[in-house]
This record gives structure tokens, C-alpha cells and sequence, in this order.
């Protein structure tokens, strides 16, 4: 049986929890606007934008979506700011500015 970590209360049998309380589904991450945290905030000018979707792969926290091939614009919930975007993208085409 899969342990899911989020539901584990006072309550949880010690049977129901995996050996070593291995987890074998995503986590809650989802669920928290952790973008609440952000300094610095990625602004795309899609103008410059060629879609060569070499930023989406790099974002640690899966803030960029992507649909039909085309990235679509930030998920201001749950990006932190880190910036790897804008260095990435060979085309100039994210800025990051100052605040949320
Ligand atoms: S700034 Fe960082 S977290 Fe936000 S979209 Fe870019 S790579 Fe992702
Ligand atoms: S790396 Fe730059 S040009 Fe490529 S999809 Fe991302 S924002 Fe657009």
C-alpha cells in the first residue's frame, strides 16, 4: 500500500505506513503558493520570445507551463525567483524584476 504522507494523522496505522515511509507519489508542493517567498519576479516580453522552450526544462519548480509546444506565462504561485530562466534563454526575452 502507498503511504500518502499528506494524510498521516494520529489516527494512521503503523501498517499502513511504506518501510522507511518511502514515498511513491508527488508530494504537496501544489498546494502551498510557495511564490509567496519570491524577491525577484520573471517578466516575460513576448515579443522577444521565440519558443524555443529552452527555459521550461530548467525551472526547478515547474513554474513554467507548457501547452501545444508553446510555454505559456509563469505560475506566479510557485515560482521563487531563483532567475535560472532569464540565464538561460539565448534570447533575451526574460527580465527579472525587482519585488513580487
Ligand atoms: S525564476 Fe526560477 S522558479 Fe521562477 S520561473 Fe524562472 S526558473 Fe522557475
Ligand atoms: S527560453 Fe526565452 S525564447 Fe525560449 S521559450 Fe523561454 S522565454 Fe521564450
Amino acid at each position: 500500500m502507498r503511504t500518502d504522507v499528506s494524510k498521516i494523522n494520529e489516527k494512521t496505522r503503523h501498517q499502513d505506513l511504506t518501510e522507511g515511509l518511502m514515498m511513491f507519489a508527488g508530494g504537496t508542493s501544489k498546494e502551498f503558493n510557495t511564490g509567496e517567498w519570491r524577491t525577484n519576479t520573471p517578466v516575460v516580453e513576448w515579443d522577444k520570445c521565440r519558443q524555443c522552450l529552452l527555459c521550461a526544462p530548467v525551472c526547478p519548480d515547474s513554474s513554467i507551463p507548457v501547452k501545444d509546444s508553446k510555454r505559456l506565462d509563469f505560475d506566479y504561485d510557485h515560482c521563487k525567483g531563483c532567475g535560472i530562466c532569464a540565464a538561460v534563454c539565448p534570447f533575451n526575452a526574460i527580465t527579472m524584476k525587482e519585488g513580487k
